[in-house]
């Protein structure tokens, strides 16, 4: 059963080579990008401060791996550099390490042979200034998916005020958001330290995924096992989605898997629209399961309303509309049943405002009333898909 296993016939060459955790050695349409963080960080080998930086963009426009690509090189270049010894890199992903706490300690488990685990903040940080400053070290930390560290203001706010606690040495800061509107959640002090300067990555056009994908194609699968039309029409989708080569990627990956279980080994446009369900869903869990508990208690919530049918008829359009006040009540039943503590009115309209901009719900806000305006909501995706991760991650 074993043998038959890997003797199995297969449109895949190498399936780790399509898998959104490769980076490729070449990464077409983002050389201005790589150009221009390269040029921010240089001076550091000549032992001067490079400036922080903030890179943005949507999901899957490159910024994980084009970075990845500069510390790479950044790398290979310290070895020749009389500073090695004075260089640290660290890249640290905020999905995992999701606290100021947590940061601190990431980032002086770089900087010390001891762990301080179980320390203060306070004493960790202090430590981590101490070692900068007698030592004269330059630590270069890469925060990805920075938005989602809880306490964000003031992690970053601490980092950024390390060097103006030092002489010698020096700390940079390179944030790096999925969420285009992060910045602006941030104290005017804290947004100016770590958006000294910023870099926008641009969703990818049709015509680039094509490129994008016809590159990885040639590596990870077998010759002739995907059509033209079948890259040309992932590429089209990704597109009209987000422009977004991950969900680009995820489309070959899923349509190879479809077409290895029918036995037909050739990718073809049939495949790529049949994976297109399959990958939508897995997009949406993976945005989901990311979410803090209370939004998704938030988003439960509302889900649950539409589920049970308990909402008003709006009469503008012939679909349903659930009022923010009714919402607001349910979810306060649902975060009792939790033993947390609800937020205030305000700050749920906030969180209604974030799953709207992750495209989660539509709201529009209605006229001023006695008590104030009104937010009516929809929810933007399908309510079953919804509720089934919900009751998986809460
Ligand atoms: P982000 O961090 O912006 O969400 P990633 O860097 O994680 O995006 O990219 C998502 C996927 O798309 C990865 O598999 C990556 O290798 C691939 N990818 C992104 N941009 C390019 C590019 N210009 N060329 C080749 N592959 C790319
Ligand atoms: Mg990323």
């Amino acid at each position: 059963m074993f043998r038959k296993e890997i003797n199995k016939k297969s449109v895949f060459k190498n399936k780790d080579l399509i898998s959104t955790h490769y980076v490729p050695d070449i990464l077409p349409f983002r050389e201005p990008q790589i150009q221009d963080i390269i040029t921010n960080l240089a001076p550091v080998l000549q032992g001067i401060r490079p400036n922080n930086l903030f890179l943005y963009g949507k999901t899957g426009t490159g910024k994980t791996s084009t970075m990845n690509k500069v510390l790479e090189k950044m790398i290979e270049i310290k070895t020749e550099s009389s500073l090695k010894e004075k260089i640290i890199t660290t890249y640290i992903n905020c999905r995992t390490y999701n606290s100021k706490y947590k940061v601190l300690l990431k980032i002086s488990d770089n900087l010390f042979p001891k762990s301080y685990f179980g320390y203060s903040s306070s004493f960790i940080y202090d430590s981590i200034v101490k070692e900068l400053q007698n030592k004269n070290v330059f630590v270069i930390v890469v925060l990805d998916e920075i938005d989602l560290i809880k306490d964000a203001n003031d992690a970053i706010y601490s980092l950024v005020r390390i060097n103006d606690e030092i002489k010698n040495g020096a700390i940079t800061i390179i944030g790096i958001s999925n969420n285009v509107l992060f910045k602006d959640s941030l104290d005017a002090r804290t947004k100016s330290g770590l958006c000294k300067k910023e870099l926008v990555f641009p969703p990818y056009n049709a015509q680039e995924l094509k490129e994008i994908l016809s590159q990885r194609v040639k590596i990870a699968f077998q010759e002739n096992s995907v059509t033209e039309g079948a890259i040309a029409i992932a590429s089209a989708f990704a597109a009209q989605e987000s422009g977004d080569a991950r969900t680009a990627l995820l489309l070959l990956e899923n349509a190879g898997e479809i077409s290895d279980k029918k036995e037909t080994y050739l990718i073809t446009e049939k495949e790529i629209k049949e994976a297109k369900n399959q990958v939508e869903e897995e997009l949406i869990v993976d945005m989901i399961s990311t979410l803090p508990d209370q939004i998704k208690i938030v988003l439960y919530a509302i889900a649950n309303m539409v589920k049970n049918n308990r909402f008003s008829t709006h009469l503008l359009d012939d679909g349903y509309v659930i009022y923010s006040g009714d919402a607001y009540i349910e979810y306060v039943k649902q975060i009792r049943q939790l033993s947390k503590t609800p937020v205030t009115m305000k700050w749920f309209k906030e969180y209604l405002q974030e799953l709207t901009t992750y495209g989660l719900l539509t709201t529009t806000t209605s006229g001023k009333g006695v008590r104030g305006s009104t937010t009516l909501i929809k929810m933007a995706i399908d309510t079953n898909t919804v509720l089934k991760v919900l009751e998986q991650n809460l």
